[in-house]
């Protein structure tokens, strides 16, 4: 139930999709019900599949994580839906577009979903006008109907643009670090997390590499504060160009970064400590001269938590520094060096020629 509620708190659209499919169950299916009994087989058959619909729509978003295909698949179902409502039950049924141009701009992106409305606001205008007296009892009627829905969709998109805009503001602040915009530490405890619930699920092989760039200090007391900030900001780039797209950069705090390499071995992720190694000393530049890092490495395997897995690292990072700087320590792992369960000692191998300053 904490994991229903943490997941509903975390993603808007899901708790959006669920919400719908909650309305619609409780406020559609009374109508469903009636209308069999009345006979209305249409109407009635409409209703049961937009009910049945949003229900796999709900499940599919749950069960994926995926919320923007079943937002479309309702928005089609909705706007088709809300179409032949209209046509079977004429201007008792019109009101239900006004839901639907709510409800489209809740499930889908606010360009798609004023493309699913206006069509279907077309499609019953055409057909209206087609038919005179089906679903509207005059052109001025129809004219209104279609101006009054085109000024809703307007101000339901501007509501919905403006909604959007800000929650992606928000989650930018509260995941991005200001000054290298890398991810911060709470974005990168909960992909640590997620790494190691998908390692421990799947297998998948993570690789974490821990940065800290040598004798900074001395940068920011000699030269400032700015001139250190855009040492730091130049390092982000160089590891960004140095890694894959796929690889997580975060910054832990200070100079100290993080980056969280998915799907790699562990002779993978010396190769890649190796080149960003080389790849810092040589390019970054601070105002009294070159600046180096040094890096400790650590391939997740039977750790019990992240906090495990980091602690090899940072103890890894320990080492390279311990060993002079600008150099790197990988930490063994099963996979190479037949480590045994429990056995914590770290083996330092430090030979590679490559691996110095
Ligand atoms: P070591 O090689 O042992 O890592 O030495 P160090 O000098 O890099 O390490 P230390 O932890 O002594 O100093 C880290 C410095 O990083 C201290 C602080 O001045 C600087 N620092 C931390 N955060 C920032 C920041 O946001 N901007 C700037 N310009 N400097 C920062
Ligand atoms: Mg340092
Ligand atoms: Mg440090």
């Amino acid at each position: 139930m904490h994991n229903v509620w943490m997941r509903l708190k975390g993603d808007f659209q899901l708790s959006i999709i669920t919400l719908v499919g909650i309305c619609s169950l409780i406020g559609i299916t009374p109508y469903t019900v009636y209308r069999l009994l009345e006979g209305n087989l249409l109407v009635g058959g409409v209703d049961a599949v937009m009910v049945c619909s949003t229900c796999i729509a709900v499940v599919y978003a749950w069960r994926t994580g995926n919320t923007l295909k079943p937002g479309q698949f309702l928005a089609v179902v909705y706007s088709i839906g809300t179409f032949l409502v209209a046509i079977k039950l004429g201007v008792n049924g019109l009101f239900w577009f006004y839901t639907l141009i709510l409800f489209n701009f809740f499930v889908v992106p606010p360009l798609q979903s004023a493309a699913a409305t206006f069509c279907s606001l077309l499609a019953i205008c055409i057909y209206g006008y087609l038919h005179p007296g089906v679903v509207f009892e005059s052109l001025y009627q129809m004219t209104s109907f279609f101006v009054t829905c085109l000024i809703a969709s307007f101000f339901a998109s501007v509501f919905a643009y403006r909604g959007r805009r800000q929650r992606e503001q928000l989650v930018e602040l509260a995941t991005l670090d200001p000054l290298t915009r890398v991810g911060n530490r709470r974005a990168m405890d909960s992909e640590l997390e997620i790494a190691l619930a998908e390692h421990r699920r799947y297998g998948t092989r993570y690789g974490m590499l821990v940065l800290d760039l040598d004798l900074f200090k001395e940068v920011n007391d000699s030269h400032g504060h700015k001139a250190g900030d855009r040492v730091l900001i130049e390092f982000t780039r160089i590891i960004k160009q140095s890694s894959r797209q796929s690889d997580r950069l975060f910054r832990m705090g200070g100079e100290e970064f993080v980056l969280l390499l998915p799907k790699l071995s562990r002779q993978g992720l010396e190769k890649t400590a190796s080149h960003i190694r080389t790849s810092v000393a040589e390019q970054l530049k601070g105002p009294g001269g070159p600046v180096t890092v040094s890096i400790g490495g650590s391939v997740l395997d039977q750790h019990s938590s992240v906090d495990a897995w980091m602690h090899e690292a940072d103890t890894c990072l320990y080492q390279a520094k311990e060993g002079g700087r600008n150099r790197y320590v990988i930490s063994p792992t099963n996979e190479s060096y037949g480590r045994t369960q429990g056995q914590t000692q770290l083996e330092k191998e430090l030979s590679p020629a490559e691996n110095q300053g």
